[in-house]
């Protein structure tokens, strides 16, 4: 069964899709994109995300190329071609293809890539089960991660040096001391019964599932303080997790060197993947 991906308005098989050598992507990293997770052939929080990549469009000058309602429809008939049940989408957009110059080309049409890729099912729920671990290192990224940018290499770096250290995902520590975020995901804590995750600003990046979690868990009337927390919060946790379009709702089960509560999946992680699962509508 041959794969199908969308590049610059056409559907072509996989193995030989192609953008040009001269890509602002390819050359300065000169695009933004999204990653929407596929349940069941359902499209999860398609809003949040869609609304998120005009805002990184926005924010590095770029005007859409497509209207939200082509995404939506590229995106469906890519699920549909690509029979995906559990999966993920991968959408980027580019400032195009132009002989390279740093300023912006003018009456340069943006490149669209958007390609679709299967999960096996049970690969989530395993993880899940076995709960993940996390290595901390130093946050080398620019100041303005709030954009999701293609400019992805300190995190590339940062998930090398957790794999290196038999971890699963790297959390970032900035000058003072406190976690930003994971390298792909978000970062939270519970400690007395309380949700830690640090505020939105300009240091993380406002993930789709964190505000999805967050209004979900509101609703349940649990404790969310919106605060930073170190390594000193971390000793003292009771549990922890990370959150993004892929991972939904992952627990944390050892941070570096530190065991978080007895070492195992914490009694409160599947209470939070499934509301969060409730607040997409698939409970
Ligand atoms: N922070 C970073 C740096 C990320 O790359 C991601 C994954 N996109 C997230 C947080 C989580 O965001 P979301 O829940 O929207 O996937």
């Amino acid at each position: 069964m041959s794969r199908v991906s969308f590049v610059n308005g056409m559907y072509c098989d996989y193995k030989l899709a192609s953008v040009h050598i001269e890509d602002r992507g390819y050359q300065f990293a000169d695009g933004v994109y999204e990653v929407f997770a596929v349940i069941n052939s359902k499209l999860i929080d398609y809003d949040g995300h869609i609304n998120r990549l005009y805002k990184s469009l926005k924010e590095i000058k770029l005007t859409s190329p497509l209207a939200k309602e082509s995404y939506l429809f590229h995106i469906k008939n890519l699920v549909k071609k690509n029979y995906i049940n559990n999966g993920l989408i991968y959408l980027q957009v580019t400032r195009g293809v132009s002989k390279r110059d740093f300023k912006f080309p003018k009456n340069v049409k943006p490149s669209v890539v958007i390609i679709a890729n299967s999960i096996p099912k049970d690969e989530y729920e395993k993880k899940f089960s076995r709960g993940i671990k996390v290595k901390t290192t130093q946050d080398l990224r620019w100041k303005r991660v709030d954009i999701k940018t293609l400019n992805l290499l300190p995190p590339v770096l940062a998930k090398q040096i957790a794999v290196e250290n038999k971890c699963d995902e790297a959390w970032l520590i900035d000058d003072k001391g406190f976690i930003t975020e994971g390298s792909s995901s978000n970062a939270w804590i519970l400690k007395n019964n309380t949700l830690i995750t640090r505020p939105v600003s300009n240091s993380i990046l406002n993930g789709i599932t964190r505000t999805s979690l967050i209004k979900s868990l509101k609703l349940k009337k649990l404790k969310i303080k919106e605060r930073p927390f170190n390594l000193k919060d971390i000793k003292t946790a009771d549990e922890a997790f990370i959150t993004s379009a892929t991972q939904f709702v992952m627990p944390v089960i050892r941070v570096d060197n530190i065991k978080i509560g007895n070492g195992k999946v914490g009694k409160n992680a599947e209470l939070f993947k499934n509301s969060y699962m409730e607040a997409v509508q698939l409970k």
